[in-house]
């Protein structure tokens, strides 16, 4: 194990980073990562990541660990994992993992022990609300998934958050409408809505490109918060304008925010107090 590694991430700090597992073995068409890592996903043993966590946990004193890993995965591994630093005495440990809704629901019998193991967090890429467009994004979960996912770890306790994508090909005021409705009855703890981008490397550039789409070629623009293409219904600037209205919406209900802060989740009344006290709530209910 290199020290000197951890060292330069950790330094002494609550809060460090750690990769489980790198790339990924399914292939959506907007997704840089899968491309980067040659379409492989390699993963680290339960024993090594637990150990790694533990080093971090004891030598640095981090007990907030962020598992950089693009897809958790499911089944065996997740499991040992979860025995390995159970077994370990890191009561106060706690970590977060992005993962596919459908394996959240693939781990449904292992998700209290995933909570026991200090799994405080997860977010997963729920995207959209229309089979049509997962089916274009090559995103290989079903809509369904989306809400069976986020109750299943509110079920367990685990903060739920949830990433939405508009400005897909065919989006038009009425399709993000609904997109909304959808985010509405999903109902994750936090939402992040993102604007379809192109980045180079992506399958989607390539087809982007190929039909003219890309109308904003700065990079400094490419963060999945500037719209960089029209769709056939809406200007880049409708487009812009709707992602603010997805933020309105979904942060301006007073009931989720009320119950955000009150939440007896440690980390959700955490972060929406901590959204609050820097006015965060009210800039994205009201944006911008
Ligand atoms: S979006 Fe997620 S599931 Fe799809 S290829 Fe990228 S990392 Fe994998």
């Amino acid at each position: 194990m290199k020290k000197y590694h951890f060292k330069m991430m950790a330094g002494n700090a609550n809060y460090a980073l750690i990769e489980a597992s790198r790339g990924c073995d399914h292939q959506c068409t907007f997704c840089s990562q899968w491309k980067h890592w040659k379409g492989k996903w390699r993963t680290k043993s339960p024993k090594r990541i637990a150990d790694e966590m533990e080093h971090l946990y004891s030598e640095y004193g981090s007990n907030f660990l962020w598992l950089t890993d693009d897809n958790l995965g499911s089944g065996e591994r997740i499991e040992s994992l979860c025995d390995e630093l159970i077994k370990r005495d890191m009561d106060d440990l706690m970590w977060f993992v992005q993962a596919r809704s459908d394996d959240i629901i693939k781990n449904k019998d292992i998700l209290p022990k995933m909570r026991k193991a200090g799994n405080y967090w997860i977010m997963a890429g729920l995207e959209r609300h229309d089979t049509r467009t997962l089916k274009n994004f090559h995103k290989t979960i079903r809509t369904s998934d989306a809400k069976v996912s986020m109750d299943l770890l509110r079920e367990n306790d685990i903060f739920a958050q949830a990433t939405f994508i508009i400005g897909e090909r065919q989006d038009s005021h009425e399709s993000i409408e609904k997109l909304r409705e959808f985010v509405n009855y999903t109902d994750p703890d936090l939402a992040i809505f993102m604007i379809l981008t192109p980045f180079p490397g992506t399958k989607l550039y390539d087809i982007a490109r190929a039909n003219g789409w890309i109308e904003d070629t700065n990079w400094a623009n490419y963060d999945m918060i500037h719209a960089i293409m029209p769709t056939e219904n809406l200007s880049r600037e409708e487009v812009q304008e709707e992602l603010y209205k997805c933020y309105r919406s979904f942060y301006g209900n007073v009931k989720r925010r009320l119950k955000g802060l009150f939440s007896p989740n440690p980390l959700k009344g955490r972060v929406y107090r901590y959204m609050a006290g820097r006015g965060l709530l009210q800039a994205l209910g009201g944006l911008f």
